[in-house]
């Protein structure tokens, strides 16, 4: 059975994440609720052009409690440094996925290199939720690079797919998750037509990056987000010219949500115990830049 398109997501007007992401958020848990579960955020960073310059560009150290941060580069540089010591650069086709869990500080910034290069940057972050029982386990990380996540090839010379997490057609995905979750990045053709199988009952949204896509018949202009049925299995997507999409499918967590900034519990009370916890210094501390 086809899934039926629910809806397109209008974005709001774009704001600045520190000083060097300028993000439109496609959707969010405040905004549109369980429907979106089990993800919880979608920000869509440019594409924009940074001039070269010397001063640092990104948004300074800050928590995170409660769930996952996943950053998906497409163009530009970031680095990255958090509370455990961890930190690392990555680039176009990389990928980031910080299980924040139960809290640690970082900071987001463009690479020095990107920095004093300049040039177009554009990456996605995604917030995925965490289970009750997960919310509070060791933060970690999995940096995940373009050799990890290899590029299949779709039938009829459609295009190609990369699997980030999940399966396509037994293929494995890079990241490991602590819910079902299918996260695939895709580039069609001019004409390029698939058909996608997905599993019964789980939230799917696509967002077309870049280019002119038909999705169940219907046309999607760049830069949409789209909300597809959780019924029905089958995804056919035709470019009308060649086109980049993210697909984003998960199984719900069925769980209440108390969020507030960067902090995503379960109840009011988990919420106030994180602002404690942060105000105690109990997130970690990170050296001065
Ligand atoms: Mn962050």
């Amino acid at each position: 059975m086809d899934k039926k398109i629910e809806g397109f997501f209008t974005p709001p007007a774009p704001h600045w994440v520190g000083n060097g992401f300028p993000v439109r958020s496609l959707f969010s848990y405040a905004r549109h609720g369980a429907a979106v579960s089990p993800f919880l955020l979608l920000d869509h960073a440019g594409p924009a052009m940074f001039p070269p310059g010397h001063e640092r560009r990104g948004v300074g150290p800050h928590p995170h409690r409660g769930f996952e941060t996943v950053t998906i580069v497409y163009d530009g540089e970031v680095s990255h440094r958090d509370s455990t010591g961890a930190g690392g650069t990555i680039g176009p086709g990389d990928v980031q996925w910080m299980t924040a869990a139960g809290g640690l500080l970082h900071d987001e910034y463009h690479s020095e290199a990107f920095t004093r290069s300049g040039g177009r940057l554009e990456m996605v972050q995604l917030w995925v939720n965490l289970p009750a029982r997960h919310k509070m386990d060791a933060p970690h990380y999995q940096a995940l690079t373009r050799a990890d996540m290899p590029e299949l090839a779709l039938p009829g010379q459609a295009g190609t797919l990369r699997v980030i997490a999940g399966d396509y057609a037994g293929q494995a995905g890079a990241a490991r998750t602590y819910t079902p979750i299918n996260l695939w990045d895709l580039r069609l053709r001019p004409a390029g037509q698939v058909t996608l199988k997905l599993p019964e009952g789980h939230t799917l949204m696509l967002l077309l990056r870049q280019g002119d896509v038909q999705v169940q018949g219907q046309p999607v202009q760049a830069g949409q987000l789209l909300q597809l049925s959780r019924s029905g299995t089958q995804l056919t997507l035709r470019a009308q010219a060649q086109a980049q999409l993210l697909l984003l499918g998960g199984e719900p967590i069925d769980e209440p949500i108390a969020g507030h900034g960067p902090f995503v519990m379960n109840t009011r009370a988990e919420l106030i115990q994180a602002s404690q916890d942060f105000m105690a210094g109990r997130f970690g501390q990170m050296d001065a830049a």
